[in-house]
């Protein structure tokens, strides 16, 4: 919960980012829960009614505030996608909550606020084809079950085999790694898949989940990246949809390493880099 508030004062601090970058999002109304989540779900949630055994699968002690929490992340997921359509990208300090299934939530995960913005990106015609590239550790179980029956949302997710979920979902493609997997073999699949997702698929909008436990020092990812292979990772992907023109919207999923430090570094550099690609000719 600590990189939440680490790293955007990180990135203010180095000048990386400045307050005029930040933007308040709307929360969520029940109309919109209810696009993605079912209305069932939806009233335990609101009345905090959920079953204990439904709270211990989602992990966090269930609260009001906890729940109001990822209305206002999932709406800035949303947004995110309509500022990344303006500006080439933008990225939530929070969300990546890929774990959420329509009618439960499990792995830390509340609402699924990728599937939300993808359904009303879609619902209300801002686009028309989605690409999901979720490069957490964990495969995007929520997203493959909520998005399994929709042909313009293609869910990609390249993960640990051997990590949760244990019983793991039909995603659009799903990459199953072998632990200790390192960024020689990660970037190798990864460059000769995505362009190539990206060509054939032809989204116009892509969510990328940049987690960090792909780290070797994660404490419950089982892949070996270093944090200059994550760096490359997250720098391919945003090349990719630059060059193709599009708009990215990054949620920042999960970390998990010893060391915060290290979260927090590998997090920040996805935000150095998008400044980089993105915006460094309105700089210089
Ligand atoms: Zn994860």
């Amino acid at each position: 919960m600590q990189k939440y508030t680490m790293i955007p004062e990180r990135l203010l601090a180095e000048g990386t980012i400045t307050t005029e970058n930040f933007f308040a999002p709307k929360r969520l109304s029940e109309e919109e829960i209810l696009t993605t989540h079912t209305a069932d779900y939806w009233q335990q949630l609101k009345t905090q009614t959920l079953p204990r055994k439904e709270a211990r699968a989602i992990g966090f002690e269930m609260t009001s505030e906890l729940v109001e929490r990822g209305r206002y992340i999932a709406h800035a997921t949303y947004e995110c996608a309509l500022y990344a359509q303006q500006y080439g990208v933008a990225m939530n300090v929070a969300g990546g909550t890929h774990h959420a299934f329509a009618d439960h939530g499990e792995g830390f995960c509340v609402f699924n606020d990728v599937c939300i913005a993808s359904n009303l990106l879609l619902n209300r015609g801002q686009v028309q084809r989605i690409l999901i590239v979720d490069l957490d550790v964990h495969q995007g179980n929520g997203n493959a079950s909520i998005m399994a029956d929709e042909p313009r949302v293609f869910v990609f997710s390249m993960h640990g085999a051997k990590n949760y979920p244990f019983r793991k979902q039909l995603s659009d493609l799903d990459i199953e790694l072998d632990n200790d997997t390192g960024d020689a073999e990660y970037l190798q699949i990864l460059e000769v898949t995505l362009p190539r997702l990206i060509n054939k698929f032809a989204p116009d909008m892509i969510f990328y989940q940049s987690a960090v436990d792909v780290l070797a020092t994660d404490k419950l990812g089982k892949l070996s990246l270093t944090i200059e292979g994550c760096k490359a990772r997250d720098e391919f992907v945003l090349q990719q949809a630059k060059a193709a023109n599009i708009p990215v919207a990054i949620v920042m999923g999960g970390g998990y390493s010893e060391d915060i430090e290290d979260v927090i570094e590998a997090h920040c550099n996805t935000f150095r880099l998008a400044q980089q690609l993105f915006f460094s000719e309105l700089i210089e």
